[in-house]
């Protein structure tokens, strides 16, 4: 049986930072419906153009298309055995088709762990953050800082602010979170699979707590 993992939390909590830590121990891969996004704007394909539109205004980008780019993500022969979902599902209808997509896998959702912030580390976090042009690799300029300012520690590319880590945006992002994306807490805990993590705690404090709860599969 695969094991799917469905990583929960507002922006800016640390998911993709854990989830490439998390994806390097486990081996599964590390799939982020935002990177999907980012990339597809870098190539400029017509999902790219589209998604911009939303993405720039902290809006969610509409369900049926994030659902097919997720489907068509997970039909790939790297998910066989499992995959890392970060960023996805954000709504209960993409989460009610992640469930329908995962038997058409022969699986479903194992594990739900959700880290938690209050509301100002998560501005903050998301307001020192530095993305690396190349993969996507993510620093803080104060809690997670790169060896040379500016340059990926994995790649050596350059290091950028994303568009939507700036201050207006993050507001509207916090708040489609907790209006569009919180009710998955109660969604996934009344299937018994949520596990609170809290992300205020250092890097490698957090990355202890989802291994112990993944622990069966790590
Ligand atoms: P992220 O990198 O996860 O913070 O996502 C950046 C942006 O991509 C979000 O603010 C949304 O505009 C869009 N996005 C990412 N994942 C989803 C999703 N599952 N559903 C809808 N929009 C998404």
């Amino acid at each position: 049986m695969p094991t799917f993992i469905v990583l929960l939390g507002p922006p800016g909590v640390g998911k993709g930072t854990q989830a490439e830590l998390i994806a390097e121990a486990t081996g599964l891969p590390h799939i982020s419906s935002g990177d999907l996004f980012r990339e597809n704007i870098k190539n400029t394909t017509e999902l790219g153009k589209l998604a911009q539109a939303y993405m720039n205004k902290g809006e969610l980008v509409p369900d049926d298309v994030t659902i097919s780019m997720i489907r068509s993500r997970l039909s790939r022969p790297d998910c066989k055995e499992g995959a890392l979902l970060d960023g996805f599902p954000r709504t209960t209808v993409q989460a009610d088709s992640l469930a329908n997509l995962l038997t058409e896998f022969n699986g479903k959702v194992n594990f739900v762990p959700y880290i938690t912030a209050s509301e100002s580390t998560l501005i903050e976090r998301l307001s020192g953050r530095w993305t690396c042009k190349a993969q996507g690799h993510i620093f803080h300029e104060k809690h997670n800082p790169p060896h040379k300012p500016g340059v990926c520690d994995f790649d050596a590319s350059e290091l950028y602010q994303r568009d939507d880590d700036k201050a207006e945006t993050v507001k509207r992002r916090i708040q489609v979170y907790l209006t569009q994306t919180a009710p998955l807490i109660t969604y996934y805990r009344q299937l018994g699979l949520l596990s609170e993590i809290d992300g205020t705690q250092p890097i490698e404090k957090v990355t202890e707590a989802l291994m112990a709860v993944l622990g069966k599969i790590a």
